[in-house]
């Protein structure tokens, strides 16, 4: 009897899922309690008059089999609807009636959230009554109630006393997520250490007391909070310790976070003026949080030989066709097909399938895809080369402190094509012989496809994060690395917090890079992260760059870290020359106004006549920069920013390059009716004008907007490397890591965007630009040289970048940063304040500017001799007025580094917390966004 009453029901539950209206009818028909209190479907056999045959279970296979999961969800609620409908008449003992029938897996997920009760319950809650001591057990004498303290993803720094239920099955240890009440909530925190009874007691009473509790963080508990909120006055102990709330239950199925990780949460949360629980929050991807998985592949595999398959299809092909064709299909099939493949190949149904995998022939099995993850790069042979002395070395110095000497920091500076990659990767194996895992910082990874084909051929555990994977593929990583599965994680900025077990080596490739920085909170530096990490965890940092920042040079040069020198390129090629056009001159020669200058037109036209390739780089992307009236002077400019509107041929409209913001631009000045002229240039327009002077040229373009078209860049790159385009104009996206020996021009078109900012690092920013960008030339047997356009050609920066010269450029460039006090000799506090209406912003800034002036001139009498002041700067508006509605303020604060610059931000986060009078602040340290 119950096995048939189980039959009927999963049954029933298998058309459900089918979303077969007809079955659903059926269920509402036949869904009935029994006299006493059960549930039941009306025998099978009576199934038949009322025609719904699919639900027996042959024909059910094939409605599953359709896997239609839009109708199964429908389904789903239906049942669900009908289910509390029957609640509601006949009272909630329904639920228990159905538990008992129902096998749990096939319960509607909707019932939880309709009705409460019994079935209601969360996923943690019902696992944690499933973990309870069973009474049928001898009864294990009751342990002690455990504490803990856990802290949330909230802005504010308090953290909490939770208890743990009785047999709480996972460890638990720090870093763990757990589920608890907070509040009217749950919420999930982070679980920071066990805590002795004694001290939640002590606590409460403090707090009973009315007195602050021992720590400040506790101090300013909001009231109507949890934890121990709840202990009301003059209970006797007891009580007030049963008043501390218990945990639901573990909210991951490991801890993500280890001990190191937490740590460097805290420093974190005292560097970047956040709290512990958003540089927490920030560890971990948020497909991990939501625990995606990755969808999965479902592959064919035969299980007979070829010639017995083929016997067999040639037995069914009468009875069963397209099972034949299948197997045959599959007899000829060499790998192992996916069954998508495999019924399209065969033209025929899952059904087929189906019935092979029942009769034992064939085998289904669910993967996940790692090879999507790569995106499609191949492995990249480079296996036996030799190292060249000055690589060899590098590596020896990092594999000694690979063995020995924990914390340590490498700095290699190797111009560009020194071959820095095979130095990571000797490392790395260097890491991975010692039994220790490595972890790999890329700047922009979908622009680096062929650093990751390197590591990718040696490596065959390797882990890669990149912006285009799935929340499942990215968990399924995140997983797989936390398990100790891969030996070294590729990443960008974020892998800084790949759970990584015995990490080895830290690795920051291109460490000058702005993309380290992260702009929104917690606004942490992953180069600096890195470099703390790897004390933290006893391991090596390896932080390379043609053109290192002036803070990371600096250090290595003062004794912390050790530097490195690759001073010639790797393959025996030479750095290519570098010929500056002074763009004064060549426009009064011209007397038009072009992106390419005569004498890069003639040096383009030669090199194509050459056949090489070239690459135009502009840091602009659109056609041209503003668009403005001639007679009037009226500028197209966006409503939300204020900034000019970019002017975008391939869209015929202006383009807000803040906001996202597009309005149309017709050819008359809304103003005065004059003529609306197009100024300054952009990659469009060079593109063309390219495409107008060399007509033979194949040119491609690549910046952020091909980019939006997902993939786009990996094919414009390969057609490029394979020589079907020979023209490539791009913004930084060309200018980074790319390694094309068919190279032989680049051409800059303009050196001097980033030298008028008004940034202290305008100056590096220009030296580092042009090095990075004349670094993509040369890099074949062809040669080949760089030709920069500007209208400074004496800037310094600009002559050393001219002449390769990193070490007069910094050394210059480091007396002046010492003289006004800017980084690396300071840290800079920045804090910015926003708002819709101009004079609040500009109140708040004022107001957090007193207080900062006012610890700063408490701060400086403090300060030991010989080392300067805290300065502050401002509040001024920020040079981007109003972006995107709101106007900005800001102010600035130069700190000398270390104790002093953790109190300003203590002081700071103070002042900023919360929106005031609509205003709102945020703290940026070691700012690299001046604007
Ligand atoms: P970087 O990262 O410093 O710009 P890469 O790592 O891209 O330089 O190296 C440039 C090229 O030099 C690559 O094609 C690489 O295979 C090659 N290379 C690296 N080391 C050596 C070596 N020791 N001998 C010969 N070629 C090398
Ligand atoms: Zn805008």
């Amino acid at each position: 009897m119950e096995r048939l009453e189980w039959k009927a029901w999963s049954t029933l539950l298998w058309g459900l899922d089918a979303g077969d209206p007809k079955v659903i009818r059926f269920y509402l028909d036949t869904f009935r309690r029994m006299p006493d209190g059960s549930v039941r479907a009306k025998p099978l056999p009576r199934l038949q008059p009322l025609a719904i045959k699919p639900v027996r279970p042959p024909t059910v296979e094939k409605l599953i089999a359709q896997d239609r999961r839009q109708a199964r969800e429908a389904a789903r609620v239906l049942a669900a609807e009908a289910i509390v409908a029957d609640v509601h008449a006949h009272g909630a003992e329904t639920y228990a009636a159905l538990a008992a029938v129902l096998p749990a897996w096939r319960r509607p997920p909707t019932w939880k959230r309709r009705k409460p009760g019994a079935l209601t319950r969360s996923a943690p809650a019902r696992r944690i009554a499933a973990m309870k001591p069973r009474p049928a057990t001898a009864a294990p004498p009751p342990a002690p109630p455990r504490y803990v303290e856990l802290c949330f993803e909230t802005p504010q720094d308090q953290t909490y006393f939770y208890r743990l239920p009785p047999g709480f099955p996972a460890e638990p240890v720090p870093g763990l997520r757990l589920r608890a009440p907070l509040g009217p909530r749950r919420a999930d925190g982070y679980l920071l250490r066990l805590v002795p009874e004694e001290e939640v007691r002590r606590e409460l009473a403090a707090k009973r007391a009315g007195r602050s509790a021992a720590k400040g963080a506790r101090r300013a508990e909001p009231q109507g909070l949890p934890g121990m909120a709840a202990a009301g006055a003059g209970r006797s102990d007891g009580d007030a310790l049963s008043a501390v709330r218990e945990v639901l239950g573990p909210a991951d199925e490991q801890p993500y976070l280890s001990a190191p990780l937490l740590e460097l949460g805290r420093w974190m949360s005292r560097q970047y003026g956040c709290s512990l629980g958003e540089a927490l929050g920030a560890m971990l991807p948020a497909a991990v949080k939501k625990h995606a998985r990755a969808e999965k592949i479902r592959y064919v595999e035969l299980l007979e030989s070829p010639a017995e398959a083929r016997r067999l299809a040639a037995l069914l092909a009468a009875r069963a066709p397209q099972q034949a064709v299948v197997l045959e299909t599959l007899a000829d099939c060499p790998g192992r097909p996916t069954a998508g493949e495999l019924l399209l190949v065969a033209e025929a149904g899952e059904s087929a399938l189906r019935a092979l995998a029942r009769k034992c022939h064939l085998r289904i099995v669910e993967e996940y895809p790692a090879e999507r993850v790569f995106m499609g790069y191949g492995a990249e042979a480079a296996g036996g080369l030799v190292l060249n002395p000055e690589q060899r070395a590098a590596v020896e110095a990092i594999s000694g402190s690979l063995a020995g000497e924990p914390g340590a920091v490498h700095l290699i500076r190797g111009v560009t094509g020194s071959g820095k990659t095979e130095v990571y990767i000797r490392a790395a194996e260097a890491a991975r012989g010692l039994g220790r895992s490595s972890i790999v910082l890329l700047p922009e990874i979908a622009l680096t496809p062929q650093t990751c084909a390197r590591f990718r051929s040696r490596f065959a555990s390797l882990a890669v994060l990149h912006s285009h994977l799935t929340a499942g593929q990215r968990a399924e990583e995140w997983r797989r690395i936390r398990q100790g599965r891969a030996d070294v994680v590729i990443g960008a900025r974020s892998a800084v917090f790949a759970p990584a077990p015995h990490l080895g080596l830290l690795v920051v490739d291109e460490e000058h890079e702005t993309s380290y920085k992260q702009d929104s909170v917690p606004r942490y530096q992953a180069r600096d992260l890195a470099v703390r990490r790897a004390e933290i965890e006893g391991a090596v940092c390896v932080l390379g760059s043609a053109t290192p920042s002036l803070e990371s040079f600096q250090a290595a040069r003062a004794g912390r870290g050790r530097l490195h020198v690759l001073s010639r390129r790797a393959a025996g090629l030479e750095l290519p020359p570098v010929e500056l056009i002074d763009t004064r001159i060549e426009s009064r020669e011209d007397r038009r106004f072009l992106a390419l200058s005569r004498r890069l037109r003639a040096l383009l036209g030669r090199c194509l006549a050459d056949g090489g390739s070239a690459i135009i780089f502009l840091n602009r992307r659109g056609w041209a920069t503003a668009v403005i009236c001639g007679r009037c002077g009226f500028v197209a400019r966006c409503g939300r920013c204020q900034v000019a509107m970019v002017y975008h041929r391939d869209r015929q409209a202006g383009l807000c390059h803040y906001c996202g913001a597009q309005a149309r631009l017709g050819a008359e000045c809304p103003e005065c009716r004059g003529r609306l002229q197009q100024i300054g240039l952009g990659t469009e327009r060079v593109a063309g004008e390219v495409a107008r002077f060399f007509p033979e040229a194949r040119v491609a373009r690549l910046d952020s907007d091909v980019m939006a078209r997902r993939t786009a860049h990996a094919g414009i790159l390969a057609d490029f490397r394979e020589g079907k385009t020979n023209v490539l104009v791009g913004t930084q996206m060309v200018a980074k890591g790319l390694d094309f020996p068919r190279v032989t021009l680049v051409g800059m078109v303009n050196a001097d965007t980033a030298l008028n900012l008004p940034d202290f690092r305008a100056a590096e920013r220009t030296f580092q630009l042009v090095s990075q960008v004349a670094g993509r030339a040369g890099r074949g047997p062809m040669g080949g040289r760089v030709a920069v356009q500007t209208a400074f050609p004496e800037h310094p920066a600009v002559a050393a970048a001219a002449r390769h010269d990193y070490l007069e450029f910094a050394e210059r460039e480091l007396v002046s940063r010492a003289e006004l006090f800017w980084p690396p000799y300071s840290r800079l506090l920045r804090v910015v304040v926003s708002a819709r209406l101009a004079l609040r912003a500009r109140e708040r800034a004022e107001e957090i500017a007193a207080a900062a002036g006012a610890a700063c001139a408490e701060l400086a009498g403090s300060v030991p001799a010989g080392t300067r002041a805290p300065e502050l700067l401002g509040p001024a508006p920020c040079p981007l007025e109003k972006l995107q509605d709101l106007y900005r303020w800001h102010l600035l604060i130069k700190s000398p580094p270390g104790e002093c610059a953790e109190r300003l931000i203590a002081v700071l986060r103070r002042a900023a917390a919360g929106t005031k009078r609509g205003a709102r602040a945020a703290i940026d340290a070691d700012p690299t966004a001046m604007l």
